[in-house]
C-alpha cells in the first residue's frame, strides 16, 4: 500500500527537517588533535546527503506515492575551491548512485560549514560523443581574467571491446561569474592519457601552464605517471606545446611510488609556489591515495626546491571508513586573509577541511626533512633530532637510553 498523502507529506518534513539540520549543523576544530601543522574539523562539510532533496525524490504525491528516491546520490568528493564574490565555493563532484558523476557549486559565507549547492547542477556542453563520465575539477583564477575548471573528460575506449577500457582526457571550461561557463576543446597531448591536469594561476614564458599527469593505459601504471609541467600557446584550441618535464617525480617505496597528481591549484608564497598534491603507494588493501606537499621555484613553477618527506592528509577517524576506504585526494583549496583551507576527500565519500595558515604552510614545506630514501639513513636522521632534543634538556617519557 502506497503512503497515504498525510503520511507522505509527513515524511517530507522529516526528510526536509533531517536536512535542514544537516545544512546548519556548525563545525568546530577536532579539539584532540594536534600536529602544529593544520586543524582537523569534526564534521565533512559536503556529504551526499547535502544533495538537495529536488535532485533526488520525485516530490509530486501522484507520480511517487511512496516517496522513493528516485536518481540517488552515492557520494559528494573531490571538489575544486575558489573564494568568489564573498563566498567560499566548492565546484564538487557529486556521484551519482549510477557510477556517472556530474559538478555542482556549493557555496557558502563560511569557510568550515553551512554549505549549500545551487538548484542546478551543471550541464557542460556536450561536446565529445563518447565522453562517458566527468570528474574532479581544479578552479584557477587566471590572470587573463576568466576563471578555468579543467576536469577529467573519461571516454570509453571505442577501440577496444573490454568494457574497462577508457581514454582519459582535460577538459576545460571558463567562466566571469560562475554563473555561465563556456567549454573549450579538451587539452591535446602526447601522452594517451591524462588525468589530474591542473592550470597553472600565471602565464608562464607569456603562455599558459599546465600541470599533467601523462599515463600510457587506463588504470595500469608505469613509467609515466608523475606531475608534469608543460606550456600551451592558445587556451582556445589547447595543445601542449613543450615537452611534459617532470615536476615530481614518482620514487620507490614512497608515497608516491605507483603515481602521483597535481592536487590544488598551487598556492604563491614568497619561498615558492606550494603543491598540496596526491600520490599513491600500492598496499595489501590496493592503492591508497594520500595528500603529500612540495614547492617549485617562483621563477620556474616546474623547479622543484622543497619536498618535505612525509604525508601531509591521510584520512582522520571515522574519515577511514567510505566507498574506497582510508584514502584522502584534494583538488582545491582557497586562500583568504593568510589562511589555507584545504578541501579533501576521504575514502571517496565526503569532502572534509583542513585549516591551517601561509605561515604555517610554508614552515612545514621547507623545514620538514627530506626522505633519505632508506631506513638506515631515516633512523639516522631522527637519531639526530632526538640528540638535540635530549641535548637541550628536553625529557623522555621513559628516561631509559
Ligand atoms: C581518481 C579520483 C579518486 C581516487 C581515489 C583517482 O585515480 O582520479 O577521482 O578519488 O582515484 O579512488
Amino acid at each position: 500500500m502506497a503512503l497515504t498523502k498525510e503520511q507522505w507529506t509527513e515524511q517530507l518534513a522529516v526528510l526536509t527537517d533531517r536536512q535542514e539540520q544537516l545544512l546548519a549543523r556548525p563545525n568546530s576544530k577536532k579539539e584532540n588533535f594536534y600536529n602544529g601543522i593544520y586543524d582537523h574539523y569534526e564534521n565533512p562539510v559536503l556529504t551526499a546527503a547535502h544533495a538537495p532533496l529536488i535532485w533526488r525524490y520525485d516530490l509530486c504525491y501522484d507520480d511517487n506515492p511512496n516517496l522513493q528516491e528516485r536518481l540517488g546520490v552515492n557520494a559528494v568528493m573531490n571538489s575544486g575551491a575558489i573564494y568568489f564574490d564573498g563566498k567560499y565555493c566548492l565546484i564538487a563532484r557529486v556521484e551519482g548512485s549510477n557510477r556517472k558523476s556530474f559538478f555542482a557549486l556549493a557555496e557558502s559565507d563560511k569557510p568550515t560549514e553551512g554549505f549549500r549547492f545551487r538548484n542546478y547542477p551543471f550541464l557542460l556542453p556536450d561536446i565529445c560523443p563518447e565522453e562517458t563520465d566527468v570528474y574532479d575539477m581544479r578552479i584557477t583564477q587566471h590572470e587573463d581574467g576568466w576563471i578555468y575548471g579543467v576536469f577529467c573528460s573519461e571516454s570509453k575506449d571505442a577501440s577496444s571491446s573490454d568494457p574497462t577500457a577508457a581514454i582519459l582526457a582535460a577538459g576545460i571550461i571558463r567562466t566571469k561569474d560562475l554563473v555561465n561557463w563556456e567549454r573549450l576543446p579538451n587539452l591535446v597531448s602526447r601522452a594517451t592519457q591524462q588525468r589530474n591536469c591542473c592550470l597553472h594561476p600565471e602565464f608562464v614564458d607569456g603562455k599558459y601552464a599546465f600541470y599533467t599527469r601523462p599515463q600510457d593505459s587506463f588504470l595500469q601504471t608505469d613509467n609515466s605517471g608523475s606531475i608534469c609541467f608543460a606550456l600551451c600557446e592558445d587556451i582556445t584550441r589547447p595543445v601542449l606545446c613543450t615537452e611534459e618535464r617532470v615536476v615530481s617525480p614518482r620514487i620507490y617505496h614512497t608515497v608516491t611510488e605507483i603515481k602521483n597528481g597535481e592536487g590544488a591549484v598551487p598556492i604563491k608564497t614568497p619561498m615558492g609556489w606550494i603543491h598540496i598534491a596526491h600520490g599513491v603507494m600500492n598496499t595489501a588493501a590496493g592503492l591508497r591515495h594520500v595528500i603529500y606537499v612540495f614547492a617549485t621555484d617562483l621563477n620556474d613553477p616546474a623547479k622543484l626546491i622543497a619536498s618535505p618527506g612525509s604525508l601531509f592528509i591521510v584520512p582522520y577517524g571515522k574519515e577511514r571508513v567510505g566507498g574506497n576506504s582510508n584514502i584522502c585526494f584534494t583538488n582545491g583549496c582557497i586562500v583568504k586573509d593568510e589562511n589555507v583551507y584545504i578541501y579533501y576527500s576521504s575514502s571517496d565519500t565526503g569532502v572534509h577541511v583542513a585549516s591551517t595558515t601561509i605561515e604555517k604552510l610554508m614552515d612545514y614545506t621547507f623545514n620538514t626533512p627530506e626522505d633519505p630514501q632508506r631506513s638506515v639513513d631515516c633512523v639516522l636522521q631522527r637519531y639526530k633530532l632526538i640528540k638535540k632534543n635530549i641535548e637541550n634538556g628536553a625529557s623522555s617519557n621513559n628516561g631509559v637510553l
